[in-house]
């Protein structure tokens, strides 16, 4: 039974220079033609999977970059064809540029009851560097938005570490989000993904990564959103208590989930696949009836060890003991270090060991 299902949106609004996800110029005259093809996936889907998802999530790209009648075509479509009365979190990604009254009303009347709000940072000048549609003003407006709409679990995603960044703006940034009482924060360290704008001005040297300012903005982040009562359970996430994301954790757990869309990866078992990149290739095969598969492999139990280590350190609750058995030795020099504890039959990370956790990751895989 498929309990968790990842839909991919790839129009976006705008580029912006840093992004590494699959994502493309919003084209219209593609859009409608893109919301059936979805819905033919799905079809695809549920003539081999029993679906009756515990969670959906809407990703991108940006999916509020679809006109209102499209998102209320493809909720409408997903309502008719699957079982959704297990749904507990259907979260909708959303840019503060592309929302709107109409928008949110529809995603809230067809059980989208969660939102994931791209702000990145509060900071005008930040915004225009990173390239974003948005000004801070709009990001707020849209957050009331969404709240006035009826949404009482939204996500603000925010960045740190970005170029010409100062550990005040970033504690302004931190500040007022805390101010707007989201029930969930994610905060993201800028990387500088290869075939990206900004790997290249990296590689030129027009940017410079610190990791001593890397860890004092992570410590930051900690430390002013532990204070206003977020619980931080996973290296980059932070909730009220009983908002943590449940895709994620289950994501996390390495439970199944299927993905719908273009560049959407697959996990049933101990199979994976992934649809094809280009998103008029995914229209033209799921409009004719052919799986939009581009490629898949067969998962062996120590790639989904090596797989379950690196997601679940990350997490609060951290590894479980057995799964590092091989790494005695690693193991007891990272506790020695400070950097790992045993907690019960689990090794979690210190907060020590949560600002160079995937240097850890890397040595216990
Ligand atoms: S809006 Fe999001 S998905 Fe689109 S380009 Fe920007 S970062 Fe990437």
């Amino acid at each position: 039974m498929i309990r968790h299902i990842y839909v991919h949106i790839p129009f976006c609004a705008r580029i912006c220079p840093y992004c590494a996800f699959y994502k493309d110029l919003l084209d219209r005259s593609q859009t409608w033609r893109f919301c059936e093809a979805v819905l033919r996936d799905l079809d695809l889907q549920r003539a081999h999977f029993a679906i009756s998802p515990s969670t959906i999530y809407f990703g991108g790209g940006t999916p509020t970059a679809l006109m209102t009648a499209q998102l209320e075509f493809l909720l409408e479509g997903f309502r008719r064809r699957i079982d959704l009365s297990s749904v507990e979190e259907w979260t909708m990604e959303a840019n503060p540029g592309s929302v709107s009254a109409r928008k949110a009303a529809v995603l809230k009347k067809f059980g989208v009851n969660r939102i994931s709000l791209g702000v990145q940072s509060w900071d005008d000048e930040l915004l225009k560097l990173l390239g974003r549609e948005h000004s801070a003003q709009q990001a707020e407006q849209s957050f009331h938005l969404l709240r006035a709409a009826g949404f009482s679990n939204i996500n603000i995603d925010l960045m740190f570490s970005l170029p010409g960044q100062t550990i005040k703006q970033w504690r302004l940034t931190l500040e007022k989000t805390i101010a707007l009482q989201p029930e969930h924060i994610s905060a993201y360290c800028l990387t500088y993904e290869e075939d990206t704008e900004f790997f290249l001005r990296h590689a030129r040297g027009e940017f410079r990564q610190d990791a001593d300012m890397d860890a004092d903005f992570f410590e930051m982040a900690m430390s002013m959103l532990e204070d206003a009562g977020y619980e931080h359970y996973e290296i980059s996430n932070y909730a009220r208590s009983g908002f943590s994301s449940v895709h994620n954790r289950a994501y996390w757990l390495g439970k199944d989930y299927l993905g719908i869309g273009p560049s959407a990866v697959s996990t049933i078992g101990m199979q994976r696949w992934q649809s094809v990149c280009d998103y008029r290739t995914y229209i033209e095969r799921a409009l004719s009836g052919k799986p939009p598969r581009a490629s898949s492999e067969n998962l062996t139990r120590e790639m989904k060890r090596t797989e379950r280590i690196a997601l679940s350190l990350r997490t609060r609750d951290g590894v479980c003991a057995s799964d590092l058995r091989h790494f005695a030795q690693q193991t007891n020099d990272f506790i020695a270090l400070g950097l790992l504890q045993k907690s019960k039959d689990n090794f979690v990370l210190t907060r020590k060991g949560k600002a160079v956790a995937d240097s850890v990751a890397e040595a216990l895989l």
